[in-house]
């Protein structure tokens, strides 16, 4: 049997407005042990964001930098700007044994599959395409150019829900949060998760 790294990566897709912030900050609250991978990108800042909170916001020249010295364990284009994840927090908190969230596009998933198939891949939607587009239309941070392009790549994105392990709907935030709390839950307790030896460990540990 395989031995697996004891912290899980979790990544979590869904189209522009499934609620993957609101989702994503709840899930933290609750679970203060998992660490929350956060991204590089060349977007601007919407109001409120913070530079190492919310995103890295680097230049284009310096994404690319970073970008072709090997730092990202995935990067992609999405409407027109780039979005990274750093490589040395997520391969530090993974071998440390914490568990590791990522919140990216599903290119990117699909990268992070190719190199860490024991990933956990799930998918996030609204309950209806209605309730998307009043999301996108609400948050209202974004230009009517910009909002129509998330909404026609939330086409593109969805159709990308084959590639990933579950599915949680966001009907109700908490709701939501605790399926993927339920998912995580599952994950940790996969048998193929275990070496040998743990195993053994585990058992004598029971029996004594
Ligand atoms: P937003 O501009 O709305 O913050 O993010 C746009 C999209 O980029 C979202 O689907 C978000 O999940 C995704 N994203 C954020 N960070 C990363 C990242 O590091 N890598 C990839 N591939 N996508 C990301």
């Amino acid at each position: 049997m395989k031995t697996m790294p004891k912290g899980l990566l979790v990544v979590l897709s869904g189209p522009s407005g499934a609620g993957k912030g609101t989702v994503c900050q709840l899930l933290r609250q609750r679970n203060p042990h998992l660490a929350y991978s956060v991204s590089a990108t060349t977007r601007s800042p919407r109001p409120g964001e913070k530079h190492g909170v919310n995103y890295f916001f680097l230049k284009r020249e310096e994404f690319e930098a970073w970008r072709d010295r090997g730092e990202f364990l995935e990067w992609a284009e999405f409407c027109g700007n780039l979005y990274g994840t750093p490589r040395s927090y997520v391969e530090e908190r993974l071998a440390s044994g914490q568990d590791v969230l990522l919140e990216i596009e599903t290119q990117g998933a699909l990268q992070i599959r190719a190199s860490f198939p024991t990933g956990v891949f799930i998918f996030l939607l609204p309950p209806s395409w209605a309730e998307l587009k009043a999301r996108i239309i609400q948050r209202g941070t974004e230009s009517e150019e910009e909002r129509r392009r998330r909404l026609a790549k939330a086409e593109s994105e969805i159709a990308m829900l084959r590639a990933y392990d579950y599915l949680v709907i966001n009907d109700r935030v908490e709701q939501a949060v605790a399926r993927v709390e339920a998912i995580l839950m599952a994950e940790h307790a996969r048998v193929n998760r275990f070496s040998d030896e743990e195993l053994k460990a585990q058992l004598e540990g029971q029996l004594l």
